[in-house]
């Protein structure tokens, strides 16, 4: 089986998903000119996201009950992002969600001193993998929402995307540079189209 998705499937990774899973999880929904995208869209894409980002062992298998928490915690996560962006309450069941996958299989805290330096090097919950994985996107959510990057969350402004991204400057508006180029794009046709302009047309006789 080719593993690999479709060049059309990929888009340019948006600003904050280095850093932040829980980024990279709400913009497994995404849109292209032909349609909506899904990345969670069945067991075996999803098993394939989750293992590409180094949350589950291979050999773990995926259920469809495992899909639908894994795309619930999208879509809460997705209403928290929200709500932090807009300076609204969030949704009751979307922060249950959310804490439910935190709570649903806690790593077990760990130092570590092999190395020269001391570290943290907590332990996930072997016996729960999934349910492991889930709580580390919650806790990235946790951490994105709670930290120092909060207020430069934002959706992206171009009409049809429905990506997140963190803003490198307060004006930014576009997650990627083709979001802002197909914007551009669009205002140069309107304009060229404006109203101040002679209409077409034939030549009067
Ligand atoms: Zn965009």
């Amino acid at each position: 089986m080719d593993h690999d998705a479709p060049h059309s499937l990929h888009q340019q990774p948006v600003p904050g998903e280095e850093r932040f899973l829980c980024l990279a999880l709400v913009n497994t929904r995404y849109a292209l000119s032909h349609g909506q995208v899904d990345l969670l869209e069945d067991p075996g894409a999803a098993h394939l996201w989750l293992v590409r980002h180094e949350l589950l062992p291979d050999r773990t298998k995926l259920t469809g009950r495992h899909i639908a928490r894994l795309r619930a915690l999208r879509e809460a996560l997705r209403e928290l992002f929200a709500a932090r962006a807009a300076g609204t309450a969030p949704p009751a069941a979307a922060l249950d969600t959310v804490n439910a996958a935190l709570a649903a299989a806690p790593p077990t805290p760990r130092l570590d001193w092999s190395g020269r330096e001391p570290r943290r090097a907590d332990e996930p919950d072997a016996a729960n993998p999934v349910g492991a994985a889930l709580g580390a996107l919650a806790e990235d959510g946790a951490e994105l929402l709670t930290g120092a990057d909060a207020g430069r969350l934002a959706p992206c402004g171009a009409q049809g995307c429905t990506r997140w991204f963190l803003r490198s400057h307060a004006a930014r508006r576009w997650c990627t540079t083709k979001c802002g180029n197909r914007v551009r794009a669009a205002r140069h046709y309107a304009s060229r189209k404006s109203p101040a302009d002679p209409p077409p047309g034939r030549p009067a006789p």
